[in-house]
């Protein structure tokens, strides 16, 4: 029942049964952020879902493999491959270097993930580490004649690949309604048809700066391109799971399949897997609607749409409230629910930590208590196993919450569920909220405000001349390292020196 793990595959639209090509390792290719921009919610979101999957399934006791690229080449600000590079245009703008902008993006998304206690990816490979392996994809879709040159650009053709295969058929999209959407060329574009993508875009006679030699010009890797050549490298030609957002799903993964399929001659994916958006009060978050948030925002509560700041776990927190697959709405009221489900969560942990038999129990185990315990902890796995459903796993773990609770105010004994149960309850609790969805807990105590509590304490204590109390005050604090000052301006605390 454990390892019954069901995932929805974008590819055949069906929930299907997960079995590794080659168990019990696993491949997963998880595309990764253009780093021209500080990393968006809706973007973390999907990363949270993949960090989630990635820590289910090493639970599960596969070996993953877990490629993540940075796009810091080719991106371009158009889907129809116009425009300028997204990482040239910022670095034009603030006139610094292209891997200037590369490096601070990157180091920023690093950090914000970290904040979201995400677990980093076993290889984070990069677009520009991997022209070589790019060009060498092009000379073999070339050779397989579903590649043509124009200008020294090189455009991957749809309508050859037609013939013997399916474009189309990861995204549902219609190859004769992507044809007849082909207006007239506008006479600027060098492709067959628009439906045509590129490999390869000539950098001459432009002031791009991002430039490579290449046989047919000098120039920069189509965007596509680097997800199917990182992909190949460092999983091989076919793997397990590849992921992304669902705005990813065409054109950028149908590409990468026909990319795949062009050069090899098979799929490369057995299961594709989207996450879906985020909106914000019932409206899609965007940019232009002043409704994005960045994640520091969220921490800072500095954004006209937040009533006050909300931690980083709180808010993986409410992104765990919904299926990956759904739209997660985002409101003041749904935040402050998430904050309060979340500190529940933990303060669960901190009671489970001080639950022990008490002495003179000598209740029977009951049987329907036991029963139940046990059913809970499965319902954890099969909720998990059903598409990795978070927001049913929480439900149980809220479930088993309840029994701890009722353990902590003695409305069950211990001995009634038995060592056993108890024991797994415990496990099962810990496990599922630290090491699968990767919450933690979050000190924000103001030692200030704390130790303002305890000087006001000792002053009293000291003006009724208790000195007993200031004793045991002073000792206490001072196996917390801490030592109280009394000076001319009144009583100061400092750490032990
Ligand atoms: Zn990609």
């Amino acid at each position: 029942m454990l390892k019954d793990l069901r995932i929805n595959n974008s590819l055949s639209g069906k929930k299907e049964l997960f079995e590794p090509i080659h168990a019990p390792f696993v491949g997963m290719y998880v595309c990764g952020p253009t780093v021209y921009s500080d990393v968006h919610l809706g973007n973390v979101r999907t990363f949270v879902s993949f960090d989630i999957i990635y820590r289910y399934l090493l639970h599960l006791g596969y070996k993953v493999r877990y490629v993540r690229n940075i796009t810091d080449v080719g991106h371009l600000v158009n889907d129809a491959d116009a425009g300028e590079d997204k990482i040239a245009k910022k670095a034009k703008l603030e006139n610094i270097e292209p891997m200037e902008v590369v490096q601070r993006y990157t180091q920023d998304f690093h950090r914000v993930m970290d904040q979201f206690n995400a677990l980093p990816p076993s290889i984070e490979p990069s677009a520009t580490g991997h022209i070589l392996e790019q060009i060498e994809l092009i000379e073999l879709l070339i050779e397989k004649g579903l590649a043509y040159e124009v200008n020294g650009s090189v455009y991957f053709d749809v309508k050859a690949y037609q013939k013997d295969h399916n474009y189309g058929k990861l995204s549902g999209r219609k190859i004769e309604d992507l044809l007849s959407n082909t207006r007239a060329l506008d006479g600027q574009d060098e492709k067959r048809e628009s439906v045509d993508f590129a490999l390869w875009k000539s950098a001459v006679g432009t002031d791009h700066i991002m430039r490579w030699k290449s046989p047919w010009s000098d120039g920069f890797p189509g965007w596509h391109l680097e997800c199917t050549v990182m992909g190949t490298k460092y999983l091989g030609k076919t793997f397990d799971i590849h992921g992304g957002g669902m705005d990813l799903k065409f054109p950028h993964h149908e590409c990468e399949l026909a990319q795949s399929v062009g050069a090899h001659g098979h799929d490369p994916v057995k299961y594709w897997l989207h996450t879906n958006m985020l909106t914000v009060n019932g409206q899609k978050m965007s940019k232009s609607l002043n409704n994005s948030f960045l994640p520091h925002e969220l921490f800072s509560g500095d954004h006209e749409l937040l009533e006050r700041p909300y931690s980083p776990m709180t808010v993986r927190f409410f992104m765990l409230q919904s299926h990956y697959a759904s739209t997660l709405d985002f409101s003041n009221d749904a935040l402050l629910a998430a904050q309060k489900g979340y500190r529940k969560l933990m303060n669960g942990l901190k009671t489970l930590r001080n639950l022990h038999v008490n002495e003179g129990e000598d209740a029977t185990p009951n049987e329907k208590a036991t029963a139940q315990i046990n059913q809970i902890c499965d319902n954890c796995y099969r909720a998990m196993n059903d598409d990795f459903n978070t927001a049913l796993t929480l439900g149980h773990l809220f479930n088993l919450l309840k029994k701890i609770n009722n353990l902590h105010t003695q409305n069950l004994t211990i001995s009634q569920i038995g060592q056993e149960a108890f024991d797994r309850m415990k496990h099962t609790y810990k496990t599922f909220v630290l090491e699968i969805l990767g919450l933690k807990e979050e000190s924000n105590l103001d030692i200030d405000g704390l130790m303002d509590i305890v000087i006001k304490e000792y002053a009293a204590a000291k003006e009724a001349k208790n000195y007993d109390k200031v004793d045991v005050l002073r000792s206490s604090l001072k196996s917390q390292g801490i030592v109280l000052k009394d000076m001319k301006s009144g009583i100061d605390w400092a750490y032990e020196e």
